[in-house]
């Protein structure tokens, strides 16, 4: 399995991709406009069987939403996962308006305000604690709402996590207490009035290397263990991270999830039911459950030679995308799968670099792409768009018309 087969995962009617049973130029058409983003409902009903199939039945699915916001789309996952982490108060807003229980909602993240930390104890969410500061706020802001406030600690391991396409634990960070100083931290705890549930490990993002999350998962444990004979009562909550990946360029092989899988049912079996008889396991996914469920699809407004080299030029850019183009956190640039949607049955005859609308040589989508004979008004599909997309693109640049989202 590898970036190719995502593609496979989309149906191909009349030789058109097809989104939803509807193929694209159809979508277009129904849409309106292009360039826009589109998330297919059963890919992602799909995607969340394949993790039920895989991991442990115990295992509480959580999705992070920052990776995909979009309304419906968060809608859709509200009856198929078993909660919600969010980021923001943004975030929380949309969580709030699914049928999801406040009690099945997590909100982590730096910096939160007072304003924010006030909107998250009302709401009654698990505040996964950042600090010392943060314990503090939330303290305040309990005793003031007359609500006891649910939360739990996220910590900064003592290990970190290779391979990690972003790491975000292990070392100094921002995120989280470091793990050394989270007894005494319980202790000052145990004398306030909180709902102190558990803690939170997240190492990383975007690793495809099943040993090391499973090692990570496995020291995760043994943290947690050793944590725990600091907590006031029973863990009740463990939140063990993710960061699982999703294969982005040609070489990129698909995650293992069998073999992490395999690691988790062996922690339930073992020193998960010795130390956290009581606790709810969650794993929190964002990218892994909605990236490789989503396209943007641009259209072609014109086509040219330049010195021997063949230019695709779209409608769209980085302004939506900024991830195809290579600018948000790739160190090498390197292509995202893409197609012309409406010719995918016809045969590579040259090579393109396809790029967007705007002024400038970074907005480039695909370079030096394979592509059957390129028309003016064809239809460019980039893969992989379902998470870090539109949200995590820097729209306002070059003042282009935002994007449109469905989910079809
Ligand atoms: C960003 C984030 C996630 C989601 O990461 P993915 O790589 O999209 O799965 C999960 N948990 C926390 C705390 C995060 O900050």
């Amino acid at each position: 399995m590898s970036a190719r087969d995502t593609i496979a995962a989309f149906e191909i009617i009349d030789g058109k991709l097809a989104v939803g049973g509807l193929p694209l130029d159809r979508l277009a058409a129904r849409i309106g406009s292009t360039p826009f983003f589109a998330y297919d409902r059963r890919l992602l009903t799909q995607r969340v069987a394949l993790l039920r199939e895989k991991l442990p039945s115990k295992i509480n699915l959580s999705y992070a939403i920052k990776a995909n916001p979009m309304p419906a789309v968060v809608q859709h996952l509200s009856s198929l996962v078993d909660s919600f982490d969010v980021a923001s108060t943004g975030e929380l807003r949309i969580a709030l308006d699914t049928p999801m229980r406040s009690d099945q909602i997590s909100f982590a993240g730096p910096a939160k305000t007072i304003a924010e930390l006030t909107q998250a104890v009302a709401a009654g969410v698990t505040i996964e604690l950042e600090s010392i500061t943060e314990a503090r706020r939330v303290l305040a802001i309990g005793e003031k709402l007359g609500v006891r406030p649910r939360v739990a600690i996220r910590v900064n391991p003592d290990f970190a996590i290779k391979g990690s396409g972003m790491r975000m634990g292990g070392g100094p960070q921002q995120f989280g207490v470091d793990s050394e100083v989270v007894p005494q931290f319980l202790h000052e705890l145990s004398k306030v009035d909180l709902n102190v549930l558990g803690f939170h490990v997240f190492g990383g993002s975007q690793n495809l290397r099943a040993d090391i999350i499973c090692e990570a998962q496995r020291k995760t444990v043994e943290l947690a263990t050793k944590l725990a004979a600091a907590m006031p009562s029973p863990v009740r909550y463990l939140n063990l991270g993710g960061g699982f990946g999703i294969p982005y360029f040609d070489k990129d092989e698909s995650l293992n999830l069998a073999m992490v899988g395999t690691n988790l049912q062996e922690l339930f079996d073992g020193p998960i039911r010795n130390h956290f008889p009581e606790a709810r396991l969650v794993i929190e996914l964002g990218r892994y459950i909605v990236g490789e469920c989503g396209i943007y699809v641009t259209r072609v407004v014109d086509c040219k030679q330049s010195r021997g080299k063949q230019f695709v030029m779209v409608d769209g850019g980085l302004h939506h995308q900024l991830a195809a183009s290579g600018n948000f956190g790739q160190v090498i640039r390197r292509n995202y799968p893409l197609a012309i949607g409406n010719r995918m049955t016809e045969a590579v005859t040259e090579t393109a670099n396809v790029v967007g609308c705007l002024c400038t040589p970074l907005d480039l989508l695909g370079e030096g792409v394979g592509v059957p004979k390129v028309e003016i008004d064809d239809l460019v599909v980039l893969f992989q768009a379902g998470a870090y997309g539109m949200s995590a693109s820097p729209s306002a640049f070059l003042s282009h018309p935002p994007a449109i989202e469905v989910l079809v």
